[in-house]
């Protein structure tokens, strides 16, 4: 995730405090589908049987070590050296973290209950087993992970964050949505009566632990009336590169255009160092750079955005200015005329004014300024976002694919428009929707 919106979503739950009159109701559908009991007679886990064992569960402790554990366990110090040595080629016993669980199979078969197998869980999936009822043996081993596919959507009155929380869903949708949605719509500029739907999936180990969010599968965000859809999709299986693309196969990450104006030259770039004539050839620092095209040419905002300024001021004329995200800011100089308010939703390529020649200029031409955090930078020097389009040859796949999860998309409805019978059926359809056992990432 990157860090702007990592910075984002720190104002996101900022914001997060006030205003919950959303109803609760969707909370129930949630815990309900985590509370699901599982009690079968025999309990296996780890790959043994736990009735044939005396189970002690605990927590590593700060200045516990792997050998201090089996000692206070009834091990001594001879057998423990040999379960040390056999066991340190596949496990660090020195990787043991404060606070992870560990569990102990000890025999019932002796008055010391001494134990047979270690089991240590560095997170809620992975485990690592030391067995020495025999010789030592490590395996490693995961949980059975089952993904459930869930379905969520809002209209937001305050924020992302709050209207997923108040139906009892994760802040991790809501971080995972605005780091899709990053290059289109601006969530810090996120309005009242937005809206959203979303498809993701759960984990849960052994059925019934709650173990986070797996991944949005297909989202949906209108703002400001504008649509916005997102598919997750796999481009390169090899080599694992997934994106999510819009309905018309476009990658969601939008690069920034090359350029404010077409068929247009730079005369003058960016550049700390520019010394000119006309002011006794001292360094005049050139923060923008320069596009000469005739009067009249489109200026084009380079991205989507929402317009912060529009005025006609001193030596930059008649500008706009244009906030991306919580990162990126653009700014075009002496137009000659302006098209768009402060206020306004541009898409990337739209029209916000045209060449000109107000403000400090000699001749006509665009003037593109470019702020990364606040800072006036060269856009040509930035490692920014790459925006890698379906190929044509996957193009026909993608869409394929996406038909059915864009019909699912299209058919959830809005907490609004919701009966209570609906719900119901709507919870039910969630429960069976398990899709897939044994998957994790
Ligand atoms: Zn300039």
């Amino acid at each position: 995730m990157p860090k702007n919106v990592v910075a984002l979503l720190l104002m996101v739950f900022i914001a997060m405090t006030s205003c919950k009159d959303e109803p609760k109701k969707e909370v129930k559908e949630a815990s309900t589908l985590k509370t699901e009991e599982l009690k079968p007679v025999e309990v296996k886990e780890f790959g043994y049987t736990l009735k044939n064992y005396l189970v002690v569960r605990d927590t590593i402790k700060a200045g516990d070590s792997f050998g201090e554990i089996l000692q206070r366990n009834n091990l001594e110090y001879p057998q423990i050296y040999n379960i040390v040595e056999g066991a340190k080629d596949s496990f660090d016993i020195a990787s043991l973290q404060v606070g992870k669980p560990y569990t102990l199979l000890c025999t019932k078969e002796d008055s010391l209950q001494r134990p047979k197998c270690f089991i240590y869980q560095p997170n809620s999936i992975d485990y690592v087993v030391v067995d020495f009822a025999d010789s030592t043996l490590v395996k490693k081993g995961k949980k059975k992970v089952k993904l459930v596919e869930r379905e969520a959507s809002g209209v937001i009155n305050n924020s992302l964050y709050v209207t997923l929380q108040d139906q009892g869903l994760s802040p991790i949708v809501a971080y995972k949505m605005s780091d899709i949605y990053a290059w289109t719509v601006d969530f810090f500029r996120i309005q009242k009566g937005d809206r959203f739907k979303v498809i993701f999936t759960e984990k849960y180990i052994d059925d019934s632990i709650y173990a986070g969010i797996d991944k949005i599968k297909a989202a949906y965000f209108e703002h400001k009336g504008e649509s916005f859809y997102s598919f997750r999709y796999e481009t390169d299986s090899t080599k694992h590169i997934i994106d999510y693309f819009d309905e018309n196969a476009k990658n969601l990450r939008r690069a920034f255009l090359k350029a404010p104006v077409q068929f247009s030259r730079i005369s003058s770039r960016y550049n700390l160092n520019r010394r000119i004539a006309y002011y006794g050839n001292r360094v005049r620092p050139h923060k923008g750079t320069d596009f000469a095209a005739p009067i009249g040419t489109p200026i084009l905002s380079t991205a989507n955005g929402t317009v912060i300024e529009s005025a006609r001021r001193g030596g930059n004329g008649n500008y706009v200015k244009v906030k991306h995200n919580g990162t990126y800011t653009t700014q075009y100089l002496h137009m000659k005329k302006r098209k768009v308010h402060v206020g306004d939703y541009v898409k990337q390529g739209d029209v916000i004014g045209w060449v000109g020649m107000t403000g400090n200029t000699s001749g006509p031409h665009v003037c593109y300024r470019f702020w990364k955090n606040g800072r006036q930078v060269d856009p040509f020097k930035q490692d920014l976002p790459k925006a890698e389009p379906i190929g044509d040859s996957l193009k026909v796949k993608y869409l394929d694919y996406i038909k059915p999860i864009k019909h699912q998309l299209d058919a959830i409805v809005y907490p609004s428009e919701k009966t209570s019978n609906e719900e119901e059926f709507l919870t039910e359809l969630n429960q069976q929707n398990a899709i897939s056992d044994n998957q994790s990432n």
